[in-house]
């Protein structure tokens, strides 16, 4: 079970999308061996899924890679990424699936419970299948990272501490200024950098109304295993407008914790404090493993704290420069899938950049009419039916969800 959440719940209605997206719109191309195109100085901003994989298939194509980064390091942390259908494909062609696979987490079983933590509804995982179509695999974040990042073995130019300061497109060329004052001039940049894109907020109009608030907020801490769950299990307990979530692993366990809030809330993302208090102060009075966990929230340590938000632009690319994952098409945790949709995304920019080297319009318009109708049902089903199984705002969408756990409505 990744990130935040699951995604169990849109498999079933999503299988035929896949399927008719796949068979439509991923071309049958294996960019195995570097491509007879002219070698192009290209820039990606951004060092995590996207970034990363973009970047080896950038270098797989022939062109001169630069990755900046923002952070003095890959940025590590959070919740399990999951690794299935096309996903796998794509890691098979990358030569990285092996490596994943010998990864991958143990199977997890999900269960929901009440105050008394008594197991309402629960949901056991299969062992991986022997059919690799069928076949689902959760990875630790950081794991997966390393693996990407390994598989670039040296080949690339990556600076981290760097952020794009300034983007001017020109007909030939995007001409880039540094945060370090330095000028470059690339032949194509990807944006990669994530849900609150530097790029796409300097090269899009209107860049921050892409943002769609989901209703919520969460947090998410990784601890040294708490015992407060065996290993190898995931638990969550709802009240009306508040979920907790434990997932539990051998070494360690993730606290998560999610409120609903119709408004967005005013805070200072740079202060920490602040939003611990927020979720202190919103979880105080629930009962079930809650005050356990508070424990974690109250004293300071690494978190994730965000709103539950999308990405829905009107396009993915301006001229030059492309979005790739969270920045172009973020499908929030709640979707789960935020992870495979980065390796996706790169895999799909750089079929279309091979099918057309010699046109990068073209190639784009391919890259986004292809793999827009999945990121959008996705979206969809994330923002309604996924924020109200998994956090359900009042009575209503609780008694609703308690009854489709009691009649096994949702589906592992
Ligand atoms: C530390 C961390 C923890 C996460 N934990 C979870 C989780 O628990 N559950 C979940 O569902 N999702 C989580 N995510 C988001 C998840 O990784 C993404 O949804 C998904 O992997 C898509 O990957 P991405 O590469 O598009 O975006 P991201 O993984 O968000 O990566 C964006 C990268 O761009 C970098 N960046 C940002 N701004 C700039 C800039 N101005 N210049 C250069 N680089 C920049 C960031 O530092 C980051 O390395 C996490 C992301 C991060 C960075």
């Amino acid at each position: 079970m990744p990130s935040f959440c699951t995604e169990y719940i849109y498999r079933s209605n999503l299988e035929t999308v896949i399927d008719n997206e796949s068979a439509m719109a991923h071309p049958s191309t294996s960019i195995s061996t570097p491509a007879k195109t002219e070698t192009l100085p290209v820039l990606i901003s951004g060092a995590s899924f996207a970034g990363l994989a973009t970047a080896f298939w950038m270098t797989r194509l022939g062109h001169r890679v630069t990755i900046i980064e923002t952070a003095e390091g890959l940025r590590r942390g959070g919740t399990p990424v999951d690794i299935e259908g096309e996903t796998i494909d794509i890691l098979g062609r990358m030569g990285l699936f092996d490596a994943v696979r010998a990864r991958a987490l143990p199977p997890r079983n999900f269960a929901f419970k009440d105050e008394h933590d008594t197991t309402l509804g629960e949901l056991t995982a299969a062992s991986p299948a022997e059919d690799q179509t069928m076949a689902r695999y959760e990875i630790h974040r950081d794991d997966l990272l390393d693996i990407l990042f390994a598989s670039l073995d040296g080949a690339v130019d990556l600076r981290f501490g760097r952020s794009i300061r300034q983007l001017r497109q020109g007909p030939d060329d995007v001409c880039v200024t540094l945060n370090d004052g330095s000028h470059h001039r690339y032949a194509l940049v990807f944006g990669c950098d994530g849900n609150r894109s530097n790029t796409r907020s300097l090269v899009f109009d209107n860049a921050d109304a892409a943002s769609y608030y989901m209703g919520g907020y969460f947090y998410l801490r990784v601890v040294p295993e708490t015992g407060l769950l065996p290993p190898n299990c995931t638990q969550v307990f709802s009240q009306p407008g508040l979920t907790a979530m434990l997932n539990g692993y051998d070494d360690r366990t993730d606290i998560a914790l999610a409120f609903r809030s119709e408004q967005q809330i005013d805070y200072d993302f740079r202060d920490k404090a602040q939003q611990r208090q927020l979720i202190l102060d919103h979880f105080e009075r629930l009962g079930w493993k809650v005050p356990a966990m508070l424990k974690h929230v109250a004293v300071e340590g690494d978190f994730y704290f965000d709103q539950a938000n999308q990405i829905r632009i009107k396009a993915w690319s301006k001229g030059r420069v492309a979005l790739v994952g969270d920045a172009g098409y973020c499908v929030s945790p709640v979707a789960g899938m935020g992870g495979s949709m980065a390796l996706i995304g790169a895999a799909r920019l750089a079929d279309a950049l091979q099918q057309q080297p010699d046109d990068h319009a073209a190639a784009f318009r391919d890259y986004e009419d292809g793999l827009r109708p999945f990121v959008e049902a996705v979206q969809e089903r994330a923002a309604t039916e996924g924020m109200s199984t998994l956090f359900p705002a009042d009575d209503r969408e609780l008694e609703e969800r308690n009854r489709k756990i009691l009649e096994r409505e949702i589906d592992l």
